[in-house]
């Protein structure tokens, strides 16, 4: 009975046992499932988290790799040296740029200290210009590194300009360099500078020329002023004789003092045309020094050219009456007044137009023209007489020159007309000059300045 008791009892209480056994080990394996499938669930995303970085290190060194063969290509194929060295100054990186410059190859020089690059008395400096740079005293290396002098592999040497890069691969300190042939550069340089110096000497030189000119010129001014003094002194002390010479000339030609005989005559006539020839040079000479020493002052008005024209007219139409050549006058309609010293213009005029008388022929015809033009007016003397051929024209203004001396000599004249005549037209501020198809005439044009008011 205890036992079936007991055996109920036991089965009973073991059954118990066993159902919460069984309650407890589902419910822990339920757990363990559970956390299994959290760590699975954390493992697989550390997985895919995984994936993910291995993917961005892939990508990462493909994009290094790339770096690493664009830096290559740029060091390849750059002009200038590039070179690396360790902190012990052996180089570790040589490009093509290097080769060409220096003249060794990568096999040759890699592992040799960079000293081997520069010539051997400036070895010792570089070394110490090393060390202090591995001690970071950097910026006073770098003032001495800018410009050196490199050597090439067959011992020569040549200017180079460098820039230094320090960088750090773990604890090591590594430098690259950029070395640039600089020979060119220097020799242009070079060649600028004594350039420089040849045209500062030269301009020191010209200066000095200039100087001396200057002063030359001022004795020219001087010298050119005495003898325009003494060519007016001259003139003036020529003319009181040769007046008397003429005058007297004239009353033993007239008979007064007594009868001369036909050979008497005529010898005469020759001291009277000499003389009268001589005067007219000696006027033409004074007047000529007088506007070139500056002494003629100009006595100007307002003067209408009508009445200057008409006011020569009494002296030049003999001339003409004597080859029975006309005169035309051709002046624009409201012709504004000019600005002139009315004697002296009238002095040029009387001159063109003797001249036109002398060069043109019997019954030619002369004429004078004046226009407006911008802000002076314009006088020619026109005719139809021998011209001047083109390559006398720019000399016929200088003193004494005459086109066909010989011949001109047997119609009279000094050579002097023009130039005079020009100097009162420049005095004037108006310009001369001639216009002339040889065989057919000449035209004669100058300017006069305007009167203010017209
Ligand atoms: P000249 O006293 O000889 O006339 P000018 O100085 O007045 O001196 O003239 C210089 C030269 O210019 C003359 O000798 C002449 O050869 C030339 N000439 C001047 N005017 C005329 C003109 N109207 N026709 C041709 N030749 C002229």
């Amino acid at each position: 009975m205890a036992g079936d008791r007991d055996g109920r009892d036991g089965s009973t209480g073991m059954g118990k046992t066993i159902v919460r056994e069984k309650k407890r080990i589902r419910t822990a394996s339920q757990k363990l499932v559970e956390s299994l499938q959290r760590s699975n669930k954390r493992l697989s995303e550390a997985n895919e988290e995984l994936q993910e970085e291995i993917v961005g290190h892939r990508w990462l060194a493909e994009a290094l790799r790339e770096s690493e063969e664009r830096h290559c290509a740029v060091l390849q194929t750059a002009n200038d040296a590039i070179i690396s060295i360790d902190s012990w100054g052996n180089i570790i990186s040589w490009n093509r740029g290097a080769q060409v410059i220096f003249g060794y190859t990568e096999e040759e020089i890699l592992g040799k200290e960079i000293t081997v690059l520069i010539p051997r008395q400036f070895r010792d400096d570089f070394r110490e210009g090393m060390a202090r740079l591995s001690a970071g005293e950097g910026p006073d290396y770098k003032s001495w590194m800018n410009e050196f002098l490199g050597m090439r592999k067959d011992g020569s040497a040549f200017p180079t300009e460098v820039s230094l890069a320090e960088w750090k691969a773990g604890k090591d300190t590594f430098y690259t360099s950029i070395v640039r042939d600089i020979t060119e550069r220097k020799r242009a340089e070079e060649e600028l500078k004594e350039t420089n110096e040849r045209l500062d000497l030269q301009n020191e030189e010209l200066r000095v020329q200039g100087q001396e000119l200057l002063e030359k010129s001022k004795e020219l001014e001087k010298a050119n002023q005495a003898k325009s003094e003494f060519l007016a002194h001259m003139s003036h002390e020529l003319r009181t004789p040769l007046n008397v010479i003429i005058g007297f000339a004239e009353l033993m030609q007239g008979q007064v003092p007594g009868k001369v005989n036909t050979e008497q005559k005529q010898c005469l006539d020759d001291i009277l045309g000499s003389s009268r020839y001589l005067l007219t040079l000696v006027n033409d000479i004074l007047d000529l020094t007088k506007i070139e020493s500056g002494k003629v002052e100009l006595r100007l008005r307002k003067v209408s050219l009508p009445d200057l024209v008409e006011s020569i007219k009494s002296e030049i139409m003999p001339v003409l009456a004597k080859k029975r050549q006309s005169l035309e006058v051709k002046l624009g309609r409201g012709l504004p007044r000019v600005n002139i010293d009315e004697a002296k213009v009238g002095q040029v005029l009387i001159n063109l137009l003797g001249n036109s008388a002398k060069f043109t022929p019997e019954s030619g015809t002369l004429r004078i023209e004046a226009a407006r033009e911008d802000n002076c007016c314009r006088v020619s003397v026109i005719d139809n007489g021998i011209g001047v051929r083109e390559e006398n024209q720019k000399n016929i203004f200088e003193p004494f020159y005459q086109v066909d001396r010989p011949l001109n000599n047997g119609l009279g004249g000094t050579g002097l007309g023009l130039t005079i005549a020009r100097q009162i037209v420049e005095e004037h501020g108006g310009r001369i000059w001639v216009g002339s198809e040889y065989g057919k005439g000449s035209r004669f044009n100058f300017t006069l300045p305007l009167a203010t008011d017209g």
